[in-house]
């Protein structure tokens, strides 16, 4: 089946101010056309798939598929309040951390207000703050990391929200617990910060704290996290966030009453309990992305630091450039991302896969060097 165009009538209906100027989200591709199993390094899933506790917990839920989930998502509330020490109802639980980012813009823009992120923030922020007819203030990293200063330094009084994925998607950078701190410090108590930490099992870096004891204390602090990656679930959509309760309780208003369905949230108790599977899918990551790093440069191309599980992997070269890199995996069954959408036209986005895709992925990247 192939996609049909958005295609809009002469008359009828038409959207919002706005809509139409969203460019459509593009995911990473998933197909190579004559190849039966490509390897797939373009959307930082776990390459380890999910673990044996959630599929059975998922398996299990069969039985109850005529039954609609309780509301509040009780278990799963208090299975990760449990795991991460947080008060439970100042939860807030979407289908996929992307409702969650969603859900906060709905509840705080008003058309011309603005979010304020880095040049490279992730894009589900600024597709749904521009459905709410907010303005995106994106903030330059000219070192491919986000500058806390000169993000402070662009609220203004119309500023809502300020985002930061903390590790970064897509450079792979990082903020330091002092700067996130500092970040926090410089902002008015208006201006809701949201910390988006998707990849935070993932870091090694001792520079690197997590926000959520800040986020404790704060009246105006989101740290949101995923069961997309670590836990190898992305499939299921759910993510949360921790928040103030009046954040929360204001989330909750508006919120589909049942945005969590069931089999995805015993899915994810149980993933919280697999800790085999998430230490595996940690340590998987935290042996590769060096290596993978090293073994890259040692081609002579350009690789940012970085914290996720993932590599960005610069082609400042004419000719051996991101694009040809895309269409020469591609040619070897290897699926990567482009981030041209981030304005890194020189770039391409790999995922850390297992040992065997990514021994294919350096394969090769060392022959398209040489070619
Ligand atoms: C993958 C990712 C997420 C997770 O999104 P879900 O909707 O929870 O799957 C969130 N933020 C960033 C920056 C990501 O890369």
């Amino acid at each position: 089946m192939t996609d049909t165009p958005h295609r809009l009538p002469e008359s009828g209906p038409e959207p919002k101010p706005g809509i139409l100027d969203i460019a459509p989200y593009v995911g990473g591709k998933s197909r190579i056309e004559g190849v039966a199993e490509p390897i797939k390094l373009s959307s930082n899933e776990n390459a380890l798939g999910a673990g044996e506790l959630a599929k059975e917990a998922y398996q299990k839920a069969i039985a109850d598929l005529h039954m609609y989930p309780e509301g509040r998502a009780s278990k799963l509330r208090a299975a990760v309040a449990e795991h991460h020490q947080v008060e439970p109802e100042r939860l807030i639980f979407g289908n996929g951390s992307d409702e969650v980012f969603a859900l906060i813009n709905q509840c705080y823009l008003t058309p011309g207000d603005n979010i304020v992120t880095g040049q490279y923030g992730f894009l589900a922020y600024r597709i749904s703050a521009k459905a709410n007819q907010a303005e995106v203030r994106l903030v330059p990293e000219p070192d491919f990391r986000v500058d806390v200063d000169a993000l402070a330094a662009a609220v203004d009084e119309r500023t809502r929200i300020v985002y930061v994925s903390n590790p970064s998607n897509p450079t792979g950078s990082w903020n330091s617990g002092e700067e996130i701190r500092r970040l926090h410090a410089a902002l008015p108590p208006h201006v809701l910060l949201v910390i988006d930490e998707a990849y935070a099992e993932y870091v090694t870096e001792p520079d690197w704290e997590t926000a959520i004891p800040l986020a404790r204390e704060a009246n105006n602090l989101v740290v949101t996290r995923t069961f997309s990656k670590i836990h190898g679930l992305a499939a299921l959509r759910v993510g949360f966030g921790y928040a103030p309760l009046a954040v929360a309780q204001a989330v909750d208003r508006i919120r589909l009453p049942f945005n969590n369905n069931i089999p995805a949230q015993m899915a994810a108790v149980a993933a919280l309990q697999d800790e085999a599977h998430q230490k595996a899918s940690r340590e998987l990551v935290q042996q590769w992305r060096p290596r993978l790093a090293q073994a890259i440069k040692g081609f002579g191309f350009d690789v940012l630091p970085s914290a996720g599980n993932f590599v960005l992997v610069r082609f400042p070269d004419q000719r051996l450039n991101a694009q040809a890199a895309d269409a020469f995996l591609h040619s070897k069954g290897l699926i990567v991302r482009p981030v041209g959408g981030y304005g890194l036209t020189d770039a391409l986005r790999i995922t850390v896969g297992t040992e065997d895709q990514n021994r294919a992925l350096l394969d090769a990247l060392s022959e398209f060097a040489a070619s």
